[in-house]
């Protein structure tokens, strides 16, 4: 079969989203699931949304835009669409038309959103994100009435709610203390501006462990945006795997294209390997040494988890070096990973790395391959 490709298990996906849903439900949180890691794959949003999801989110708009048209237009009519990021000023046309939805910090933006929407006869829905001390994107607190109040002033804009975003540039954990700040400001602005926020986005993947840890109060939030613990069936604070979900929805299946005794330690002058500093090594004699076609434009070398008795030394754009410790491996043989969230991302995003999609849930088995190469 192909190579390299990544083995996507629909109905572990399916599974992980499911549960996560009904444990969130319990607290009267949704889930939005979030696509950006999968590039707006169409089949892990269908199996999102057959899973209850109350929506779908991407980063990328050239994603939420294929993901509106794919499937004859199945999901467009099921289900609403947030860009996570704040838009680009240069690309509030696609996004006024694509999404439902933005998550905003900056109000000129929102003013050219607003004519946007004018433009197209279209209403544009506004999360205003709130920035909590991971000093990643958000409004600084004491700014977001004002903001507010210049937002519910715009035509063809609605603000449906504010959210947050931690953990993801310095590693702030959600807490008690900032899940209440965003709570009050929820509270604050429906009292002040009379109005309702039927959304209070607590957070990603990281917010896990806290609303699941048990007594603690959710106050004001009812949803959460969850990528990577749907995908990876893990929490994002300390990456331990969460207990009852699949850790192992994704394998990537890579080939041998050389196998040989070399020494373990090169011979010559170091300088700078092709992507800066090269490996530290230490000379342990000869080593089974083994090259498999799949390189740093496809993945993460220090976000894979090979088998036992295999271990990676080293890649370049499209080598990827590794070493057995029990048998020389044999050409054409294929050596399968399970990946972090940084090798998924880059895996999910090459173009030479295939997809092929299972799922055994709709009667017969569906074994879809997508093939080698750009979408269209
Ligand atoms: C990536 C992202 C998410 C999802 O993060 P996960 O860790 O994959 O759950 C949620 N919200 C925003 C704003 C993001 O950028």
């Amino acid at each position: 079969m192909v190579a390299p490709r990544l083995e996507i298990d629909l109905d572990k996906i399916y599974y992980n989203a499911h549960e996560l849903v009904a444990r969130l439900a319990e607290h009267r949180i949704s889930v939005t699931g979030i696509t950006k890691a999968a590039l707006g794959s169409v089949e892990i949003a269908k199996t999102f949304v057959q899973a209850g999801v109350s929506g779908l989110g991407d980063s990328r708009i050239e994603n939420i835009e294929h993901m509106r048209f794919a499937d004859n237009n199945a999901l467009t009519s099921e289900v609403p669409m947030t860009l996570i990021r704040s838009p680009m000023l240069s690309q509030v046309e696609q996004v006024v038309k694509f999404a439902d939805t933005s998550c905003n910090t900056e109000i000129e933006v929102i003013k050219k959103l607003s004519y946007e929407a004018q433009k197209q006869n279209r209403n544009h829905q506004i999360l205003l994100m709130v920035e909590l001390g991971d000093l990643r994107e958000g409004i600084m607190p004491d700014d977001l009435i004002d903001t507010v109040r210049e937002v519910i002033s715009l035509p063809y804009i609605s603000l449906i709610g504010i959210g947050t975003n931690l953990a993801c540039r310095c590693g702030v954990s959600p807490d008690a203390a900032n899940m209440a700040i965003l709570s009050e400001l929820a509270e604050r602005i429906e009292e002040m501006f009379n109005l309702r926020l039927d959304v209070v986005s607590g957070g990603n993947s990281a917010n896990l462990l806290w609303v699941l840890s048990g007594g603690n109060k959710t106050g004001r939030i009812n949803n959460l945006r969850l990528g990577e613990a749907i995908l990876l069936g893990c929490e994002t604070l300390q990456r331990h795997p969460i207990d009852g979900l699949f850790s192992d929805a994704f394998t990537l299946v890579t080939e041998v294209i050389e196998s040989k005794i070399k020494p373990s330690q090169p011979t010559g002058d170091i300088a700078q390997a092709a992507f800066g500093d090269a490996y530290p090594v230490t000379d342990r004699g000869p080593v089974r040494q083994s090259i498999l076609a799949i390189g740093m434009q496809d993945i993460d070398p220090c976000g894979m988890q090979a088998p036992r008795g295999i271990s990676v030394l080293g890649a370049s754009s499209d080598h990827l070096v590794i070493e057995s410790t029990e048998n020389k491996l044999l050409l054409g043989e294929e050596i399968i990973f399970q990946l972090n969230y940084s090798a998924l991302v880059r895996a999910m995003t090459s173009p030479f790395v295939s997809k092929v999609y299972t799922s055994r849930r709709e009667s017969s088995l569906t074994f879809n391959v997508e093939k080698n190469g750009l979408r269209s």
